[in-house]
């Protein structure tokens, strides 16, 4: 049976990327969504085109229930989850951290913070349930170090949380063959720009890039394919960047 790999935020963007390349390499695919469904069947459509295994499920990071719900049925539909890619994430709306509603910062640290511990602790605690090894692999940001200043601080903020917490996990549980990394990219090619209240973002940022261009959703997927695989064997608590440059 193939290994078990549950992709939060897998129908768009990096995650999607993310689950296409896990399915080419024999992963059995969970693809979560929050709301667009639509985005999320048609990778797995995808998938089962090219000979893979993955389904859609529903379930909201930020919520307990959800999340447990969700491993359920991965679970159910392919037996237990060895791997987990904690992709989901949103930035809340880009502009001075001054203007900022609380109810955006908490938005984003429900989604960004609380949904990677609530998945990995789910994770963590199913597989050392069954004495099983496995990896997850945390989505992070190159914001988490350079702060992103005047555009959205309170993600970067978030992102940082992940850093931290993907260090102090990785250590807490080396012993037990469950590996813990994270993928810090820089700007990439998704919808998450338009979604922050800025669709020429991209553009606008691209020549502050070492390289000069984003990133492809594509681009970024092997790097957390990597961390996931045998081939990442001693690495641990790793922050992988992959800006660019930046
Ligand atoms: P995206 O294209 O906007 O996709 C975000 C995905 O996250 C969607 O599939 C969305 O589900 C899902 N999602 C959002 N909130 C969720 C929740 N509460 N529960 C479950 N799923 C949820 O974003 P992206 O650019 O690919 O970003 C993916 C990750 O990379 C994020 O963690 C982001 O912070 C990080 N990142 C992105 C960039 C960049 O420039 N794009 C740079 C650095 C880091 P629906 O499809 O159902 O809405």
């Amino acid at each position: 049976m193939a290994d078990g790999l549950i992709v939060t935020g897998g129908g768009r963007g990096i995650g999607a990327a993310t689950a296409r390349l896990a399915a080419q390499r024999g992963y059995a695919v969970c693809v979560n969504f929050a709301h667009n469904q639509a985005a999320a069947e048609a990778v797995v459509d995808d998938i089962k085109k090219g000979g893979g295994t993955a389904f859609a499920a529903q379930g909201d990071v930020a919520k307990e229930r959800d999340v447990a719900r969700l491993f359920d049925a991965a679970e159910r539909e392919f037996g237990p989850v060895r791997y987990l890619v904690n992709n989901a994430g949103i930035t809340g709306r880009i502009g001075k951290f001054t203007d900022l509603e609380a109810d955006v910062m908490r938005g984003v640290f429900d989604t960004n913070v609380i949904g990677s511990l609530l998945c990995a602790r789910e994770a963590v605690r199913r597989l050392t349930a069954r004495g099983a090894t496995g990896a997850i692999v945390n989505v992070s940001s190159t914001a988490a170090t350079t702060g992103s200043p005047g555009e959205y601080v309170h993600y970067a903020a978030s992102k940082a949380a992940v850093d931290s917490f993907t260090i102090g996990l990785a250590r807490e549980i080396a012993t037990q063959g469950i590996r813990v990394n994270a993928v810090a990219p820089g700007a990439t090619l998704t919808d998450i720009h338009a979604a922050g209240g800025e669709p020429g973002r991209p553009d606008r940022v691209k020549g502050r890039i070492p390289m000069g261009r984003l990133a492809e959703p594509d681009e970024i997927a092997p790097a957390i394919l990597w961390l996931l695989s045998d081939e990442a064997s001693y690495v641990t608590g790793a922050i992988l960047r992959a800006g660019g440059g930046f």
